[in-house]
């Protein structure tokens, strides 16, 4: 095989918790972890020539060793002592520095590429022990699915498949660095805390509308007095009909669950004549695991 043409798949969070902030810095967290179908493509090609050469649609991703493809790459080709080269064709749409897991998803389709362009033998619990090194959200690319996500997001639990339905995505043309949001986030009796442990009996009991009720993520208690366009498209889609709408990881991007295809649709429309947000999909939940 000499090459391979993959999706990387973008997550939402239905719920965020941050429970503790460590000695060493990092913060405990406990997220509901749920893949969409809107996806980056890599196409990777095996070259006679050493070396990673990553090209992107978006001259604002960086193609050196910042890109998180070229990480997992590396990681591989230093440790099976590779002699051959590899050509990515990065093709991003999933929103870039936006809470979608977009570069951990490239790592992860990537890691998951070399192992089958250099017949690695790696099992997935094997790529995860080398995605974690990546990234915390690594893992969880390389499983996709449903899946409850602690420590620092790279112990996972597999959770029942989430109820099908139409997800539009919206992001406003704002950055948010995700150290700014967690450095900023202050935890204290008066926090209100998502009920993660009702979330996952919700999605054991495939009960979308308790399943939107109790979605929450403690992480827009930073961004939204930061950024209040992040609450105007919440609201734009609870008024287009959405069942509930919430902001993904640290943010900026708003998701909306939607109960029918045809309410969603009117929502996506609404949303691109309000002007509110930049990049604007409309998804669906998707619940295919890797094997
Ligand atoms: P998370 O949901 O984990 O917070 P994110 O959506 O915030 O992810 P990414 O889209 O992965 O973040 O990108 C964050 C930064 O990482 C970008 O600004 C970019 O400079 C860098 N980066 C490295 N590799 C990639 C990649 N493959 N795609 C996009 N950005 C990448």
């Amino acid at each position: 095989m000499n090459n391979i043409s993959l999706k990387a798949l973008a997550k939402i969070n239905l719920g965020l918790d941050v429970v503790r902030r460590r000695e060493d810095g990092y913060h405990e967290v406990r997220m509901i972890m749920q893949t969409v179908h809107l996806y980056d493509k890599l196409e990777i090609t095996k070259t006679k020539e050493p070396g990673i050469v990553i090209k992107s649609n978006l001259s604002y991703v960086p193609t050196n060793e910042n890109n998180l493809v070229y990480k997992a790459a590396k990681i591989l080709m230093d440790e099976f002592n590779i002699q051959e080269g590899v050509s990515v064709n990065l093709i991003k749409r999933i929103p870039v520095a936006a809470g979608m897991a977009g570069g951990s998803s490239d790592a992860a389709a990537m890691l998951y590429g070399m192992n089958q362009i250099f017949d690695l033998k790696l099992s997935r619990k094997q790529l995860m022990e080398r995605g974690v090194k990546i990234g915390a959200d690594v893992p969880y690319c390389l499983m996709r699915g449903t899946a409850l996500a602690e420590g620092i997001g790279e112990e996972l639990t597999q959770l029942p498949p989430m109820v099908k339905c139409p997800v539009l995505i919206a992001k406003p043309q704002i950055s948010v660095s995700t150290k700014f949001v967690y450095e900023n986030l202050k935890l204290n009796d008066e926090t209100v805390h998502p009920d993660i442990d009702q979330l996952v009996k919700d999605i054991e009991n495939k009960d979308l509308h308790a399943i939107a009720g109790h979605m929450g993520n403690v992480l827009e208690t930073v961004t939204i007095p930061e950024y209040p366009i992040i609450a105007q498209i919440k609201e734009q889609m609870m008024q287009s009909g959405a069942i509930n709408s919430m902001m993904s990881g640290s943010g900026p991007t708003v998701f909306g669950l939607f109960e029918d295809e045809e309410t969603a649709k009117k929502a996506y429309d609404d949303m691109v004549k309000s002007g509110l947000a930049k990049q604007i999909y409309l998804t669906s939940i998707y619940n295919n695991r890797r094997d």
